[in-house]
């Protein structure tokens, strides 16, 4: 998955399975909850959704190296 930062919000580039192109799924914390918004067919249609599930994946790997970059090393 391809994935880029606009500062606040982690945006997911999640390609689609069933047709050609991609979707874009757009992660931003608020207070204590992430808020992700996206386009998608599947939620038109009132179904499951795998989309959210990725990017909130993601979006937890991307806070995990922005700590890890900022682990302090001790000798
Ligand atoms: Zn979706």
């Amino acid at each position: 998955m391809i994935a880029f930062t606009d500062g606040a919000a982690l945006i997911c580039v999640v390609p689609s399975r069933t047709h050609n192109g991609v979707y874009l799924v757009r992660c931003e914390p608020v207070e204590t909850d992430l808020i992700v918004s996206h386009d998608c067919p599947a939620i038109r249609f009132g179904r499951a959704c795998r989309h959210i599930q990725e990017a909130a994946s993601a979006y937890e790997l991307w806070h995990w190296w922005e700590r890890a970059t900022c682990f302090p090393i001790t000798a």
